[in-house]
């Protein structure tokens, strides 16, 4: 089963409990800095698309935040066409697909860049914070760390998914998307 839509109502709490770190990384920081730079809105933005955001209701959620940053006037000439585009509706009109997890965990994000993949990206004060954060429990922190320094990211990302559902996921998690639909498929 896919999930086909997500409203505007529900975010934050589905942001919560279903999204993978990497983008419930993005998600905190758009709410918190009213801003995502350009690489943290393209995987954010393709994401959100991938788990069943319409256009409308993407251009209302990106622009309420974005609005109290840089003003409604600006989000409308500079920031509005980059999310028709992503849906296909400006430019060559191509319907962009998400990232899958080798794409994010493969980008080089820079100074002031929240996209990329956490497991790969945070130091690692900051990724045991995050966890913790999710509900990670201390020994399941440990088993998360030695995959990291094992490079094996996408199991991290995997016993992160087992840890804060309390059920096992045998594919292993290769895409953001999937995560999220796994996730779903446990908790409703
Ligand atoms: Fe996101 Fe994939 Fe990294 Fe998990 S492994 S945080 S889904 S990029």
């Amino acid at each position: 089963k896919e999930y086909g839509e997500i409203s505007l109502k529900d975010i934050d709490h589905v942001a919560k409990n279903s999204f993978p770190l990497c983008m419930r990384h993005l998600f905190e920081k758009l709410r918190e800095d009213h801003h995502l730079k350009h690489g943290g809105r393209m995987q954010l933005g393709l994401f959100l698309k991938g788990v069943g955001l319409k256009l409308d209701d993407a251009l209302a959620f990106w622009k309420a935040e974005f609005s109290r940053k840089v003003g409604a006037e600006r989000f409308d000439k500079e920031y509005a066409y980059g999310i028709r585009h992503n849906y296909g509706k400006e430019g060559k009109r191509t319907d962009y697909t998400p990232y899958s997890c080798q794409r994010i965990i493969s980008s080089t994000p820079g100074v002031g860049d929240h996209h990329g993949c956490p497991y790969r990206h945070f130091s690692e004060e900051n990724l045991r914070a995050a966890l913790s954060k999710m509900g990670v429990g201390n020994r399941l922190v440990e088993d998360v760390m030695d995959k990291v320094r094992n490079r094996h990211y996408q199991l991290a990302c995997t016993l992160t998914f087992e840890a804060v559902h309390g059920a096992s996921c045998d594919a292993g998690i290769n895409h953001p998307n999937q995560y999220y639909n796994d996730s779903k498929k446990i908790l409703e």
